[in-house]
């Protein structure tokens, strides 16, 4: 059956239309469905029970099934969803002195294969349709209400390419945004890419004030081709060009993100690379020190190694962050996640 959550709101104002109901019914479901976190129709109680038993027949509010939920001695949260087909993606919810954060998958597996990530290791299964991305987000924001502070921000940072499947995403990303859904403002919505480049150009042409994060992790075309294959098609220096042109088109800062591999990327040639590359670019780097995947055999850099890096990055005058590992002990860490449990 139709699930309203992959609706718009304007399909929704068209459908309110075609049963002769005033455009404002769809705002009403709307905020039911993004507010409210209603299950089901009759709970819609400013709706005639004619009008809520036509939606009963026309549609159906679905809801994930949690596998399992895996509570970090840090306080992250990962669950592990099943979807109606069986698949399974994960989900993390990140909360912080200053911040409730849910990071969100976008894909059952995925095809871009980085060789330090989990979430490639089994390949792409398919892409998640928009509403089952918004009840990852619905799901943790009801927990995070119970448990901690509410959600403030979205990070799609979890299983797959977000702009590999850029409608849903997008048509998600409206619906996270609108006042008239779930209100989490732009700049409080991260999508994180390993470069696609069409379609950060694509995205650079709607208009959101959402931020960008580029999954970066090579210093140069060479170690980028090593670590990310999509580099191969998409190379490190075009993918700086689109960033820049990104830069000008939206006025808005972006964020390379960059995994620190002891021996790897950790090294002083890494940081010589990076200031050629970020010449008069102003962005900032989220420095991740990796996240250990039994399938890979690379290293954690030392505390000394990191801060070495981070100073000579400082004296290049790029401006960077080292983000403190999240959830590692319960597998949710940056890179660690999974669509099957193991
Ligand atoms: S880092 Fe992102 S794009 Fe690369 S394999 Fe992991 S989920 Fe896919």
């Amino acid at each position: 059956m139709n699930e309203i959550r992959n609706i718009s709101l304007n399909d929704l104002t068209d459908y309110c239309k075609n049963l002769k109901q005033p455009s404002y019914r769809a705002t009403q479901i709307f905020e039911w469905l993004y507010q409210g976190q209603v299950s089901s129709f009759n709970k819609m109680t400013n709706m005639s029970k004619e009008f809520r038993c036509q939606l009963q027949a026309d549609f159906q509010i679905g809801s994930l099934k949690t596998q399992l939920k895996s509570v970090s001695k840090d306080g992250t949260i990962k669950y592990v969803f099943v979807l109606e087909d069986k698949e399974m993606i994960e989900t993390v919810l990140i909360p912080t002195k200053t911040r409730t954060t849910v990071c969100v998958s976008t894909q059952a597996g995925c095809k871009f294969g980085c060789r330090f990530c989990a979430s490639g290791i089994g390949g792409w299964r398919r892409n998640l349709n928009s509403a089952e991305i918004l009840m990852q987000v619905l799901h943790v924001k009801g927990e995070a209400e119970k448990l901690t502070k509410p959600l403030s921000h979205v990070v799609f940072m979890g299983i797959g390419e977000p702009l590999d499947n850029y409608d849903n995403l997008i048509k998600a990303i409206h619906v996270i945004n609108d006042e008239r859904g779930m209100n989490i403002g732009a700049r409080r919505i991260t999508v994180s890419t390993c470069g696609v480049i069409p379609k950060i150009n694509k995205l650079s042409d709607l208009g959101l004030q959402i931020e960008l994060a580029i999954s970066l992790h090579g210093y140069d075309n060479e170690s980028r081709n090593v670590l990310m294959p999509v580099n191969k098609k998409y190379p490190f220096d075009d993918l700086i060009s689109a960033c820049r042109k990104y830069i000008k088109k939206t006025n808005r800062q972006i964020t390379f993100e960059y995994i620190l591999i002891k021996d790897v990327t950790c090294t002083s040639q890494a940081a010589q690379e990076l200031k050629k590359a970020f010449k008069s670019l102003i962005c900032k780097m989220n420095l991740i020190p990796y996240n250990p995947v039994s399938e890979f055999d690379y290293e954690t850099p030392s505390k000394n190694e990191i801060i070495n890096f981070q100073n000579q990055l400082k004296q290049f005058n790029i401006f960077s962050t080292v983000r403190t590992p999240r959830g590692r002990d319960v597998g949710g860490a940056c890179g660690q996640l999974r669509h099957r449990i193991i």
